[in-house]
Formats: structure tokens, sequence, C-alpha cells
């Protein structure tokens, strides 16, 4: 269960990422996660806090009264 899915710069895309063997003794707590599909290695907290926020679209009243 130590899976989950994160995007990718590498692959372009959402890969599911799996913890790689972790080498500074962070145990079950590493942030730390590697693509599966390219290798990449992520920090998971990283990722939390840079997560992009997709409500950045504007609600611009599209109907405007011409009167
Ligand atoms: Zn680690
Ligand atoms: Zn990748």
């Amino acid at each position: 269960m130590s899976d989950r899915e994160l995007y990718c710069d590498t692959c372009e895309g959402v890969q599911p990422f799996e913890a790689p063997p972790c080498v500074d003794g962070h145990g079950v707590d590493c942030p730390e996660r590697a693509c599966t599909g390219c290798g990449a290695a992520v920090l998971i907290a990283t990722f939390t806090f840079r997560a992009p926020r997709l409500d950045s679209r504007r609600r611009v009243s599209t109907y405007r009264r011409a009167a």
C-alpha cells in the first residue's frame, strides 16, 4: 500500500510511484517516492506543498446585461 500516483515531470503524466529503498534512515516515514515509469525520485512533502491549484480559473461573469 505504499504506492501512490503522482504527477511525474519526466513522464509528463501521472504515474504510480513507489517507495524506493531508503538510505537516509527515514524508515516508514520516508518522504521519497520513485516513479515506476522512469525512476525519478520525488519528495511527497514537496509535492504536497507545490500541488498545482486548479481553482485559479476566474469566475468572470460571462453574461453581461446589455441593458
Ligand atoms: Zn528516505
Ligand atoms: Zn516518471
